[in-house]
């Protein structure tokens, strides 16, 4: 794929610290064009800035967006990393095929993130915890009201420095078992990242906010019991030694993250089961004292540890509220790869150049 570099005359000044979560953009963006009859054209570097909108664009209508996130992460010997990108590619297509989307190919999609991101890489932070948030999105910018897919689309990958997801760092979080909103039924788009998804989802995040949670663990759509996955997360526990999560097939996003540890703990010697677990089994074995760890997986807190259950209105504590042993330890070989500390034996790791 042709990439045009247009340069821009003033740089951004970069922020030393305290970088947050999106709170600061890097001086260029991608963008590439989709039009029905021609493919994918223009590929180009430009300096990040506003894009002009019709008001009928169909995007602002009818949702049809899809995207991705994905960090790199600087080492000591200053190589810039990218985490499993072609799985991302890969995802991407699957979402994009869902929502009636063209597919980027999977070289050109990896060809754009690792150009865009060779030009900022001064912008990858050094500072522990820190990474270069990577947020590449598809969206409808054909112009018209009409419900139909759009003939033309807007790929564009955009940059951001961050610190930890969460401030306070990987500590337990309290989570909020939502049994009144669904995020995903069979047939529907769970497993897609799509926008929609999320503006669907908001409605008890502000729910469980409001009652002093950080997330909501989703439960399935059709029986209402069974657990699916934790905010913008995937969730794993640790029972009687073995770890339960669930499995993919249609109404959970396939992390990559979740991809990573089920191999990690595989490789460890733990059997990992991808079932349909009851949250009353789930609950069962919290009383019983079996229930051992568990831990939210995605790329923005990487592993985040659940230290309270609230399942209507019955509270559950887990590991005394502590960090668990293995999700320490899990966290600790994840961003150890990832930051090019430990060796990469399952070679994971893209060196952006
Ligand atoms: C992105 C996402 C995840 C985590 O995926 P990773 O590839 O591990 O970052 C999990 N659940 C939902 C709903 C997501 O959107």
């Amino acid at each position: 794929m042709d990439i045009k570099f247009v340069e821009r005359e003033v740089l951004k000044e970069k922020p030393k610290s305290n970088f947050g979560f999106g709170k600061y953009y890097t001086d260029y963006m991608f963008m590439l064009d989709y039009t029905e009859g021609k493919g994918f054209h223009d590929g180009r570097i430009v300096p990040f800035g506003d894009i002009t909108i019709n008001p009928s664009m169909m995007v602002l209508h009818y949702a049809q967006e899809t995207f991705e996130g994905l960090k790199a992460y600087r080492t000591k010997d200053n190589e810039i990393l990218l985490f499993r990108p072609e799985m991302n590619a890969k995802r991407m297509m699957k979402s994009n095929k869902r929502m009636c989307m063209p597919q980027i190919p999977v070289e050109d999609f990896v060809q754009a993130v690792n150009d865009l991101v060779n030009i900022e890489r001064d912008w990858v932070p050094s500072e522990e915890d820190t990474s270069l948030y990577i947020r590449p999105f598809m969206y409808a910018d054909e112009f018209g009201v009409g419900v139909r897919p759009s003939k033309t689309y807007k790929f564009m990958i955009i940059l951001s420095p961050v610190g930890n997801y969460y401030p306070e760092g990987v500590n337990p979080v309290k989570i909020y078992v939502e049994d009144e909103y669904v995020r995903a039924t069979e047939g529907g788009t769970g497993f897609a990242k799509c926008g929609g998804n999320y503006a669907g989802s908001l409605a008890a995040q502000v729910k469980a906010e409001k009652l002093g949670y950080t997330q909501v663990l989703w439960l399935d759509g059709t029986h209402r019991k069974y657990i699916e996955e934790v905010g913008t997360m995937n969730v794993m526990f640790l029972i009687d030694n073995e770890i339960y999560t669930a499995p993919i097939d249609g109404t959970v996003l396939p992390g990559v993250t979740r991809d990573s540890i089920i191999h990690i703990l595989k490789d460890w010697g733990y059997k990992v089961n991808e079932v349909h677990l009851d949250i009353n089994e789930l609950m069962k074995a919290a009383k019983e004292g079996r229930l051992q760890e568990g831990f939210g997986t995605g790329t923005a807190a990487v592993i985040s540890p659940i230290g309270e259950l609230n399942y209507k209105g019955e509270i559950i504590t887990l590991n005394d509220f502590k960090t668990g042993e293995l999700t320490q330890k899990l966290y600790d070989t994840l961003t150890g790869i990832q930051w090019g500390k430990i060796e990469d034996k399952y070679n994971w790791t893209h060196v952006v150049k």
